[in-house]
Parts: structure tokens; C-alpha cells; sequence
């Protein structure tokens, strides 16, 4: 084995297109660069050729932004690795051709990662997390994930739309704008008086679709404060993601849950995490905000572990998979 390794990772799979630059060596795993750019729009919403023009039209920026932060040239790269699913076909589409015309012209070999276990690895290098459940929660991903008996497996996910886009969605119908999650925060910090909402846990899996309809509802009714309905929003779906959670961490036997993706920014959202995880004597773990985003960083880190793996993507084989399944890789 090389003693130290460089990988260059694309993310590519919705709004944000990043660059990351990893490295593992004798002291073992390190981020040397981290490049997050991200298309958004006033409305909210993702329109996905408009997303992937902003993902051509920013990637050698990109690229070349994350080099000069590492303070390396594309000589010192030994591995490509980008996104390669699931997500949005247009943007995946961008980020896999990027990889693969550095991995051509540079001679590099190339491999294509799951974005979700991404994640889950990111997490496990930049805290002391060692073997944890994590709850997956973004824009389009809900999903509680952890490594079991030789695979990565789904304990529980949303069976219609994820909550990030569910709290996107609810934020552009009261018109408080995009993004949704964070302005939800702030309203229902106001919130004084519980609003009864469907409550939705099948197994462990969650459905927002329903209680969207319900409170959308409830706001045009004009009868409720939309700081009580913000504040009984987030708690309801709070719990429901936390229930889950705790219950993959009884059924696996687990005793770390790790946070990933946008809206576990949420300080609520990690203090009810924290305080289920005390109760039952686990470890709450949350990445800074960059790495809980959609990022490049833990694109390259899980390129370099499926390289050391031993996983090369050839380029005649390397086709996005925008419904590739976290218990497929
Ligand atoms: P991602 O898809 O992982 O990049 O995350 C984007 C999603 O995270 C969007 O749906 C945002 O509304 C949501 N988000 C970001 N910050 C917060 C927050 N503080 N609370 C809730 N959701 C958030
Ligand atoms: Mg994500």
C-alpha cells in the first residue's frame, strides 16, 4: 500500500455540486480541501437542468478552488471518485463526467461511491463515532442506516418524500422562502401551543406526505398562529425520526447514533436526538455543518476505503445509478 493516498471526490447528486480532497496515510484518514457550491433559486424547488448548468458552469472552479486549498496539483491525485447515485439524473450526469474526463486525461483510476454510505463514513472519520446507527435526514433522504453483519442496510426510511423537502415545501406555501428547514427553526422557537398532527411510523419506517396535506390545511384554515404550526411541525416529524432511530439502535444493539445530511442541522432536531440517547446510555454524534450538507469531501473519503476495497469503476461501467439503494452497495 501506498503510504499516503490522495483521492479527489465529486459530489454531484442534487443542488450542490462539491470538490473534496482526502487523504489516508500512516496517521490515517484527513480532509484537505472541501468545496461546497450550491445552486439555489429565491423560490425553493429544484429544477433539474437549471441545477445541472450550474453544476457544468461551476466545475472547474470547483475543482480547481478544492486543488489550490489542499495546496496540491492533479499530479499528486492518485483516485477519482465522484457520486454515482442515487440522485437526480441530470446532476449526477455532470459530476460523473467530470470524473471521468479527470480520470481519462490524467490517467487516474476511477471510482464510483454511494452517496448515502458516504455519510455514514464521513462521520465515522471527522467524530469518534466507531460503529453507529445513522439517521440520514436531507432534502430527498430519509434513512436510518448502519453496517451490519457484513452490509450496509436501510433500518427505516421515508415511503414518500423527504423531510427536507417536506419542510421546504410547507415553508414556500406560508411564503417564508427558501430553504424551508431553517426558517421553520426560527419561527418555532415563537411557538407556544401544541397543534395535533398525524403522527406517521409504520414499523420504522416514516410517511410526511399526509401530515403535509394536514397542515397545509390547518394554515389556509386561518384558525392557527404559523409560529405554533412551525413549532408542532417540527415536533411531531422530530419524533417520528427519532423513534426510528432508537429503535434501529435497540434492534441492532448499537450504542452510537450519528447525524447526516441538511436538516440535521437542526438544533432541535439534535437535542431531542441527545436527550433519547441519553436515556438509553448512547452516544449522540454530529459532524460540523459541512460535512452534514451534501459535500465533496466524504465522496473522496469513501472513494479512497472502496479503493483500499479494492473497487475500480471502469469508465465503460461507470453510468450514474439515480435509484441506487444503500442496502445494493
Ligand atoms: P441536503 O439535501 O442534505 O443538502 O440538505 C438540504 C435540506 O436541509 C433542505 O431541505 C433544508 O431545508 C434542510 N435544512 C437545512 N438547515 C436546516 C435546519 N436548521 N433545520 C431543518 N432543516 C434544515
Ligand atoms: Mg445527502
Amino acid at each position: 500500500m501506498k503510504e499516503r493516498l490522495v483521492c479527489l471526490g465529486i459530489e454531484s447528486t442534487a443542488h450542490t455540486f462539491g470538490v473534496g480532497i482526502a487523504t489516508t496515510g500512516k496517521t490515517g484518514g484527513r480532509i484537505l480541501a472541501n468545496v461546497i457550491k450550491q445552486f439555489t433559486t429565491r423560490k425553493g424547488g429544484i429544477i433539474p437542468a437549471e441545477a445541472a448548468e450550474h453544476h457544468v458552469d461551476i466545475c472547474d472552479v470547483a475543482i480547481t478552488e478544492a486543488l489550490a486549498a489542499a495546496a496540491i496539483t492533479l499530479k499528486d491525485v492518485d483516485i477519482v471518485s465522484f457520486s454515482q447515485g442515487p440522485g437526480i439524473g441530470n446532476c449526477l450526469r455532470v459530476g460523473a463526467a467530470a470524473a471521468r474526463t479527470l480520470s481519462l486525461a490524467h490517467k487516474k483510476p476511477l471510482v464510483g461511491v454511494n452517496h448515502c454510505i458516504s455519510h455514514l463514513e464521513i462521520g465515522k472519520l471527522l467524530t469518534a463515532a466507531k460503529d453507529p446507527v445513522l439517521l440520514y435526514v436531507s432534502g430527498a433522504n430519509t434513512q436510518v442506516i448502519a453496517f451490519e453483519t457484513g452490509k450496509y442496510r436501510i433500518f427505516g426510511e421515508t415511503l414518500d418524500i423527504g423531510v427536507g423537502n417536506m419542510l421546504d415545501v410547507f415553508a414556500r406555501h406560508i411564503g417564508i422562502g427558501f430553504p424551508g428547514g431553517p426558517r421553520i427553526m426560527r419561527l418555532a422557537t415563537a411557538g407556544k401551543r401544541y397543534i395535533e398532527l398525524p403522527y406517521v411510523v409504520k414499523g420504522m419506517d416514516v410517511s410526511f406526505g399526509g401530515i403535509l396535506t394536514n397542515i397545509k390545511r390547518k394554515y389556509d384554515s386561518g384558525d392557527y398562529r404559523k409560529e405554533d404550526l412551525c413549532y408542532s411541525l417540527q415536533e411531531t416529524v422530530f419524533a417520528m425520526l427519532v423513534e426510528t432511530a432508537e429503535r434501529a439502535l435497540a434492534h441492532t444493539g448499537k450504542s452510537e447514533l450519528l447525524l447526516g445530511g441538511g436538516v440535521a442541522c437542526n438544533t432541535r432536531l439534535q437535542e431531542m436526538c441527545r436527550a433519547m440517547c441519553e436515556e438509553r446510555g448512547a452516544k449522540l454524534f454530529v459532524p460540523e455543518r459541512q460535512f452534514l450538507v451534501d459535500n465533496g469531501a466524504m465522496i473522496a473519503w469513501l472513494g479512497i476505503l472502496e479503493y483500499l476495497k479494492g473497487t475500480r469503476t471502469q469508465v465503460e461501467k461507470s453510468e450514474i445509478l439515480p435509484y441506487w439503494r444503500t442496502d445494493e452497495a
